[in-house]
């Protein structure tokens, strides 16, 4: 017989019953091995599982352990038992597991086991529980406290280890970013440096201390590049740092600071930080050398490039001004040579009446675009007949176009209403403009053609039109279309290609098209031909009662009219222009002699010049609208003026002139403006 050996039977089992019948903790013995089967259970095993007897307790249980134990638990504590008897000296093992009473209810049990070994039952367990479900809640209750507690102190922990981490990340982060990190206290200005680069450290100034901004001022004196040096030591003040961020919640100064690898450019920024420890200005500092550094490369390449505009532009008007001004001189110089010989007279007069054409037509797109890009083109809209403006551009263009033996078309056909409200020579500039490149840029013998069409109903009662000009000339590349409509761009130089131009025409053009509300558009085709197309929209009008042509019918000959002019060769030309009309002239050589003559004279209109020494043209035209008498309130006065300004045309009209004329001046424009006065 083994230690553990006990003699356990009928007899023994009797006497445990006499004991066990009275103990007030439950007893039981069971087999081992096989279904662990119970040998013995005393009364309190019995009243712990709710059953009032042996019976009951049977068959509830199957009278096995197993049957005793919750099945959820039964292999937990299966295992658990085994390996504790196996493992402990005395065969012992302590378990707690649930139980099924036979009213249902769980309980929680405390099993204190020993195993033995009998002679005549073999492997026995006998073991002693009790109902421990009260002390187990209570036990549970305080571990779930407990652990309620511990999770909510974890995840304090948690969140201020994230802050903490988070701050400080953050804090670091942005101290690699910075030379330098000043935390200030405002109401002391007591300050502390929160981090510093170590080549900020070698410029040696305190990490800590009193009076920030002297500190500061007294230290930067010395460390700024000479020209930051004022602007810096003028802003940063303790006043203005304040005032600066009560107005724009931060302060941010750049400058260069005299570093050991030398003058460095820097940002310093301040902002005031306030929470409930108070508030504290932090003041940092970081290198922006290299953003500088590539900010100047971008506006050198900027300035470079708009040198390089410039003085492309400079070459190309230089050249373009030059050709027809060595025209001039040179044919000037041939007809003087050979007065006799009339041919070559004439022949050099027309070229030098087209080399001015042209340079007249450079200076003014040059005044013209200056203007638009100073944002002082105004439109001046006045009822017109879209009839009378395709006239004069077929009359202007089919000449230039039948001298290259182009085949021309103009197309207007579908336009019902030829009346509208518009900027009348405007509008003639727009479509001469392209008109005249077609015929610039199509060799001889092929197409260009205009045409011009109402496209129905545009918005506020007006109607669309559009103006389709094509051609099958030379073509635009694919390259240079997207910049045909900037200023001074040529898909070639005029010192390359001999065709004169100066590359603004069509930058005017799209701006006009776009200052009256309309849209410009081009297609082309290198060497098939291009086809630009210009759609407005315009205010249609009554027809007025009288037209110009109806009017120009009327005679003016033999009218006398005063020319008041201080320039002897403009007024020469005037004169001349004027006599061949048939009209008399008289002419005063400044406003005050022009104003006697007006006195003495009966005249049908006034050509006033404007710039005159002694009276100018308003104070001559003010002064004559002031004498006494209807004629003189009647009289048409006439400006001509080398100034072709839209307000220098409205200045005119209130001292009281009736129209004006730009020098210099065509023929028959001054022609119609007199028939329209004299006649009226
Ligand atoms: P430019 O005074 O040089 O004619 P524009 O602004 O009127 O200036 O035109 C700019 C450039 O556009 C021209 O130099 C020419 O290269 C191109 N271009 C304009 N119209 C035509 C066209 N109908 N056919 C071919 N090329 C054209």
């Amino acid at each position: 017989m083994s230690d553990n050996s006990f003699e356990l039977n009928e007899m023994t089992l009797s006497v445990i019953d006499e004991f066990g019948g009275h103990m007030p903790g439950g007893f039981f013995i069971y087999h081992a091995g096989g279904n662990e089967e119970l040998i013995y259970a005393n009364r309190s095993v019995f009243s712990i599982f709710g059953c009032k007897d042996l019976e009951e307790f049977k068959e509830l249980t199957g009278y096995t352990f197993r049957g005793m134990v919750h099945p959820e638990d039964y292999k937990r504590i299966n295992s658990s038992i085994h390996d504790q008897i196996e493992n402990s000296i005395d065969h012992m093992d302590y378990a707690e597991y649930r139980i099924i009473r036979k009213d249902k209810a769980i309980r929680w049990v405390d099993d204190y086991g020993h195993y033995l070994n009998t002679s005549t039952y073999g492997g026995v367990f006998t073991v002693f529980i009790s109902d421990i479900t009260e002390k187990h809640e209570q036990i549970e209750s305080n571990i779930a406290s407990q652990m309620a507690t511990i999770e909510a102190l974890n995840e304090t922990l948690k969140k201020v280890h994230v802050e903490h981490i988070t701050f400080s990340k953050v804090a670091q982060a942005l101290a690699g970013d910075y030379f330098s990190i000043y935390v200030v206290d405002p109401e002391t200005d007591n300050f502390v440096r929160y981090s510093a680069t170590k080549e900020y450290d070698r410029l040696g100034l305190q990490k800590s201390g009193e009076d920030f901004f002297n500190m500061m001022r007294m230290n930067m004196e010395n460390l700024i590049h000479q020209d930051d040096r004022v602007r810096f030591m003028n802003i940063f003040t303790k006043e203005k740092v304040f005032s600066i961020l009560k107005r724009d919640g931060s302060f941010t100064t750049k400058f260069r600071l005299l570093m050991e690898q030398g003058p460095t450019y820097v940002s310093m920024k301040a902002t005031l930080l306030v929470d409930e420890d108070g508030s504290h200005l932090i003041i940092g500092t970081n290198n922006i050398d290299a953003q500088m550094k590539r900010e100047q490369e971008f506006q050198q390449k900027m300035s470079d490039a708009r040198n390089k505009a410039k003085n492309d532009f400079l070459a190309n008007m230089s050249h373009d001004i030059r050709t027809p001004m060595n025209a001039i001189v040179g044919y000037t110089n041939i007809a003087n040579a050979n007065l006799d010989d009339h041919e070559l007279v004439r022949d050099s007069l027309a070229k030098i009446g087209s080399s001015s054409h042209f340079l007249l037509s450079l200076i003014n797109d040059v005044l013209d675009m200056s203007k638009i890009e100073n944002g002082m083109m105004q439109l001046s809209e006045s009822p017109c007949d879209l009839f009378k403006i395709f006239k004069r551009i077929e009359d202007i263009t089919s000449l230039q176009a039948k001298n290259k033996n182009l085949n021309t078309q103009y197309n207007k056909e579908n336009i019902v209403h030829a009346h509208v409200l518009a900027d009348e020579l405007r509008i003639e500039q727009i479509l001469i403009n392209i008109v005249n490149n077609a015929i610039k840029y199509t060799p001889e013998g092929k197409d260009v053609q205009l045409k011009a069409e109402e496209l129905g109903p545009a918005d506020e009662g007006k109607i669309r039109y559009r103006f389709t000009i094509s051609d099958t000339g030379i073509g635009i590349s694919e390259d240079y279309l997207p910049y045909i409509f900037d200023s001074f761009t040529r898909e070639q130089n005029t010192t390359i290609n001999r065709i004169q131009g100066t590359g603004l025409g069509l930058a005017i053009t799209a701006r006009v098209v776009e200052q009256m509300g309309g849209k410009i558009e081009v297609e082309s085709r290198i060497n098939e031909g291009s086809t630009f197309t210009v759609t407005l929209d315009l205010m249609p009008t009554i027809p007025e009662q009288l037209n110009d042509e109806e009017a120009q019918e009327l005679n003016i000959r033999g009218h006398k009219v005063l020319l008041v002019e201080d320039n002897d060769i403009n007024a020469e030309i005037a004169m001349m222009m004027l006599k061949q009309s048939g009209i008399e002239v008289d002419r005063a050589e400044n406003g005050q002699s022009g104003l006697e003559r007006v006195k003495e004279n009966h005249y049908a209109a006034i050509l006033m010049d404007i710039q005159m020494p002694i009276m100018n043209g308003y104070e001559t035209s003010r002064a004559i609208r002031q004498l006494d008498g209807e004629y003189f309130k009647k009289l048409p006065i006439i400006a001509i003026s080398a100034n072709a300004y839209d307000d220098d045309v409205k200045q005119c009209l209130e001292a009281g002139m009736n129209d004006h004329i730009a020098k210099p001046f065509n023929p028959d424009d001054l022609m119609k403006l007199l028939h329209k006065y004299i006649n009226e």
